[in-house]
């Protein structure tokens, strides 16, 4: 990483609780509008949002395919001077089953330091301490280098066909930027002693696949050799039992090297032999850790995991044929017809494989102006603290953003405790919250990333 300054541009705010206060306000009211996509029915917390920019004098404009499905974007105009920056986040939430949560899902309570509600890290937060950061700079008559875009969308959780994808196909100069910021990053992880934020800056493409079996068709008193169902299962098992080949992508290289350095001997010498294909599969099982070495292995190889099965509809016939869906996952740097020619090679030559979903990954290569400001901020604002960035096994809005040339960090500052429960246990599970002190450390953060960024 190059070298930054840590001094905060002139003008630069330190901690102001105004900003705070709002940010706790503004999300309480946000995680009590329902948006569990589906159906979404996003337009309502659009609605909220776009009120909040116009109050401070912007100008926002809800935008969607149909009337219950609507994103809001708004623009701070800059001098021009440098290209503009997108800050992102999405309205949608994933389910949440009330009888399982600790306190109501849409209740915006708040109980023991925590914001309880679905959306409160996934990710209505950002959408909040992007908005007041806006707002905040327009009150002020700011005029930055870069002009600054906001867009809380629809339908992250299903696909973005009816927010990002939609603003991107429909209104690319409404939201083309230089950059992006939004999932996904951003929170503290306290390892080993030390606080670590991941920034991510890679996701993997998606590359869902239909695999059929063909056989002849029969009574199921007459067992054959060529049995449909039989084969598929046979090369479902095969393929849910296999690690694909490794691919070592330049985001997790930096990520192992990253993470070694924080970690003292024997971990750091560990994580460095996960580069290595011969060693990694017994470094992978040697990790305590399941979360963490399932993520590790995600890191280091295309996946395809099969999901959904189809075959026959009568105990006494055996079908002409069966179906599975498999969720492949593509490292950066790897085509659908890679992740397919792996599949192959372990399901074998029988089996017919459809892509029916391909959606290329996302790699934001290097350092960057963007992440000089993040690490810098981050440096400021929690002395000690490392930025490490990573590769995302799931998607996120950026699919979409970086069809325009965005090049897109994940970081949305929310900082907890050492005690607080795992980000990840909370993201898309039970008792999803939100700390409020960290909620109130964030939006200040990003407010002075914002600035270091683009003034
Ligand atoms: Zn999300």
């Amino acid at each position: 990483m190059t070298a930054v300054r840590v001094t905060l541009p002139p003008g630069a705010t330190s901690d102001d609780p105004q900003l705070g206060d709002d940010a706790v306000r503004h999300l309480q009211a946000l995680l009590r509008i329902d948006t569990t996509n589906p159906p979404g029915n996003e337009t309502e917390a659009a609605e909220y949002v776009a009120a909040l920019l116009s109050d401070a004098g912007l100008s926002p404009t809800l935008l969607g395919p149909t009337p219950s499905r609507q994103s809001v974007v708004t623009r701070l105009a800059g001098t021009g001077e440098r290209p503009p920056l997108l800050l992102h986040g999405h309205l949608d939430v994933v389910t949440a089953d009330a009888a399982a949560w600790k306190h109501p899902p849409f209740g915006g309570e708040i109980h023991d330091g925590y914001l309880w509600g679905r959306g409160a890290i996934d990710m209505k937060h950002m959408v909040v301490m992007s908005a007041l950061v806006m707002a905040r700079l327009r009150r002020e008559g700011r005029r930055l280098a870069r002009d600054l875009i906001f867009a809380a969308v629809a339908d992250e959780e299903a696909g973005c066909d009816h927010g990002s994808k939609f603003l991107v196909d429909q209104h690319p100069d409404l939201v083309r930027a230089e950059y992006a910021l939004g999932e996904n990053g951003g929170f503290t992880i306290h390892l080993g002693g030390r606080a670590i934020y991941p920034v991510q800056i890679a996701e993997k493409g998606v590359v869902w696949m239909k695999l059929k079996a063909r056989g002849t068709p029969g009574h199921g008193s007459l067992p054959r050799d060529d049995n449909a169902t039989v084969r598929l299962a046979e090369a479902v098992a095969r393929l849910g039992r296999t690690r694909l080949p490794q691919h070592l992508t330049a985001s997790t290289a930096r990520y192992l090297e990253a993470l070694a350095a924080t970690q003292g001997f024997p971990k750091s010498l560990l994580l460095g032999q996960l580069k290595r294909p011969s060693l990694s599969g017994w470094v992978l099982k040697m990790i305590p850790d399941r979360g963490i070495a399932m993520a590790l292995a995600a890191g280091l190889s295309n996946t395809a995991v099969p999901t959904v099965l189809r075959a026959g509809d009568k105990t006494n016939v055996i079908p002409g044929e069966a179906e599975a869906e498999v969720d492949g996952r593509s490292l950066p740097g790897q085509s659908a017809a890679d992740l397919v020619a792996e599949v192959r090679a372990v399901v074998g030559p029988d089996i017919e494989i459809q892509v029916i979903r391909d959606l290329p990954p996302v790699e934001t290569e290097g350092p960057s102006p963007l992440w000089d400001a993040i690490v810098a901020t981050l440096g400021a604002r929690h002395p000690g603290a490392i930025a490490i960035p990573i590769l995302m096994p799931g998607y996120t809005d950026a699919k979409h953003w970086s069809r325009l040339g965005a090049r897109c960090y994940g970081f949305c500052p929310n900082r907890f405790p050492p005690d607080a429960p795992r980000f990840a246990d909370m993201f898309h599970g039970h008792d999803e919250r939100i700390h409020v002190e960290g909620l109130r450390w964030g939006v200040n953060v990003l407010h002075d990333l914002v600035l270091r960024f683009a003034a």
